[in-house]
């Protein structure tokens, strides 16, 4: 299993044994590893009747701070949206998510990734891989794209749904997506019908984790006076969000395509207060639980 990769003996000191402490790594697992845990699977059998209350047993595979997966939307060859005086997409989501980034870190209560920290290509199915292969407990697409109504402005968060939530949605996906491959949760070791279990079930984590994210962006942003589309959370088929087992959103921190938007963005200073909305999303996030404790009843 992929957990097993981390160093146990390495880790094993600077475990954190405090109930917030075991919390902390509790959440730090993506959802499969924790219903792994949680459901028996071979990497827990070891220690059947010890596994829910043997933080060590589950901690020591990861670090107990949790990752925080940053994915500055596109880069390179692709600029995504040019706005109407001539600002590339790639460069504001960069220099946001640089931004989010270095607020996360000082905050000594995550570890944050990137999945590109300079101007590269990188396609949307390889920054999902990235973030599996880190084994990131959230993952923030940063994005601000074009749409056809330049009157159209605010910031908006979306989550994936195989259906979008509204037409524009729909376009906006569509314009993001590059491809449409969906590697589903693998559980070797398991039977096929147990197998289908634990994918559901870490699916419907997953959806949760994403869905109180979302919400947590709306509500930080709101009091930061950024403006907000009208329904500001929705949901479409985002290839980037397609992360089976990491909570996942994508922000839309305004358009490109409203010169108002544009300006905004920037500006270093509201780039900051984007990221200072979107750093209390995440303290949110992380402070409020997860669903593991939801799926114990
Ligand atoms: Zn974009």
């Amino acid at each position: 299993m992929a957990n097993e990769e981390a160093g146990p003996e390495a880790a094993g000191p600077e475990r954190r044994d405090g109930p917030d402490g075991t919390r902390r790594q509790l959440l730090g697992l993506g959802g499969g590893a924790t219903l792994l845990a949680l459901l028996g699977a071979p990497s827990a059998l070891a220690a059947p009747h010890r596994r829910l209350a043997a933080p060590a047993t589950i901690g020591r595979a990861r670090p107990p701070k949790p990752l925080v997966m940053l994915d500055p939307g596109h880069g390179g060859k692709d600029p995504g949206a040019i706005g109407v005086s001539g600002t590339y997409e790639k460069h504001i989501a960069e220099a946001a998510a640089s931004e989010l980034q270095t607020m996360l870190m000082r905050s000594g209560r995550y570890r944050v990734a990137m999945t590109r920290g300079r101007d590269i290509f990188i396609p949307l199915e390889d920054r999902v891989a990235i973030a599996e292969g880190k084994q990131a407990a959230l993952f923030i697409s940063m994005h601000a794209d074009a749409l056809h109504d330049h009157g159209v402005r605010g910031a908006s968060v979306y989550t994936l749904s195989t259906g979008a939530s509204d037409a524009q949605t729909a376009a906006l996906a569509n314009t993001e997506n590059s491809a449409d491959r969906f590697a589903g949760p693998r559980f070797h070791g398991t039977s096929p019908d147990v197998q289908r279990i634990l994918a559901s079930l870490v699916r419907e984590e997953t959806r949760t984790g994403s869905a109180r994210m979302a919400g947590n962006v709306v509500r930080s942003f709101r009091p930061s006076g950024i403006g907000l589309l009208t329904n500001p959370s929705r949901h479409a088929a985002f290839v980037v969000l397609k992360a089976a087992d990491i909570p996942s959103v994508l922000v839309e921190m305004g358009f490109m395509s409203n010169r108002l938007d544009e300006a905004a963005l920037r500006q270093a200073s509201h780039r900051t207060v984007v990221a200072s909305a979107m750093m209390r999303a995440v303290d949110g996030f992380f402070a409020g639980g997860s669903a593991y404790t939801g799926l114990q009843g």
